[in-house]
């Protein structure tokens, strides 16, 4: 048999200049790789797929990024993988890396719905005069239209501003209370989804390794569930704001690192 495309690609985007408290999650791509090669398991998914099979996900490395000039570069970075037929992972870097990478995606993927999983929903027109932090790219997102739907999971720090931005732009939020309640995301098959994990939407009892902890948030195998429900492609995902500067134990790379496996494999087992 010819030797299928790489499905999945793994790409570091080691930026936390946007952090609006704590820096440290540029660290987390090496960290995440750790874990992912960590002896202390192994590389199949538990859809019973070898993510150690290059035809399953390749390792394309990290953006070279400095402060300046960083989204322009996560996106140009973003761009090459699809030329190459395979499906990007970004590993962050802050959330802020959000904006660039759907920018890159949405080019050859124009109707993407994107699944956000964060305690926090991201949405703020600008935070301590940053229109570019982490606090934001969901609403640069919205504004220009990349996504044609905004499905928010895990919410638990809503504020009045956000609350109108989400109204404003139509966003679809599950908040934790929902969630409790049993509310999960209505996706068709027929949509193209992008999946967004901040670390901070898990509790911190499982991913306590984050610069804005948050009690009362996703066990990891709620997120689990997610993404192996996810009725529709997953053409693209990113994992972000891992922070392993606290992160002593290293559990939060290796939840991230799981996390990680998952997708890749429901990327090659889900290719509708
Ligand atoms: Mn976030
Ligand atoms: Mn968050």
């Amino acid at each position: 048999m010819p030797r299928m495309t790489p499905t999945a690609a793994l790409l570091g985007a080691p930026y936390d200049a946007a952090s609006s408290f704590r820096r440290g999650s540029a660290r987390a791509p090496r960290a995440i790789r750790e874990a992912l090669a960590s002896k202390a398991g192994n590389s199949w998914s538990e859809g019973l797929v070898d993510t150690a099979d290059p035809g399953v996900l390749i390792d394309a490395g990290d953006i070279a990024l400095t402060d300046v000039n960083a989204r322009d570069a996560i996106e140009a970075g973003v761009r090459r993988v699809p030329d190459t037929g395979a499906r990007p992972i970004v590993l962050g870097g802050d959330h802020s890396i959000t904006y660039p990478v759907v920018r890159a995606v949405s080019r050859t993927v124009p109707r993407l719905t994107i699944v956000h999983v964060d305690a926090h929903a991201d949405l703020y027109d600008e935070f301590d005069g940053d229109r570019y932090s982490h606090a934001c790219p969901f609403a640069r997102i919205m504004e220009e239209a990349l996504a044609v739907r905004l499905i928010q999971v895990g919410i638990r720090t809503m504020t009045g501003h956000q609350r109108a931005q989400a109204d404003r732009f139509g966003v679809e939020v599950i908040d934790m209370r929902a969630w409790g309640r049993g509310a999960r995301p209505a996706i068709d098959a027929a949509e193209d989804v992008y999946l967004s994990i901040d670390m901070d939407g898990i509790d911190p009892a499982f991913a306590p390794g984050v610069s804005h902890p948050e009690p009362g948030g996703l066990t990891v195998r709620d997120v689990l569930s997610l993404v192996h429900d996810l009725p529709a492609r997953l053409v693209a995902a990113d994992v972000v704001e891992c922070n392993p500067d606290v992160d002593p134990t290293g559990i939060t790379s290796l939840v991230a690192a799981k996390l990680v496996k998952e997708i890749a494999s429901q990327m090659q087992l889900f290719d509708g």
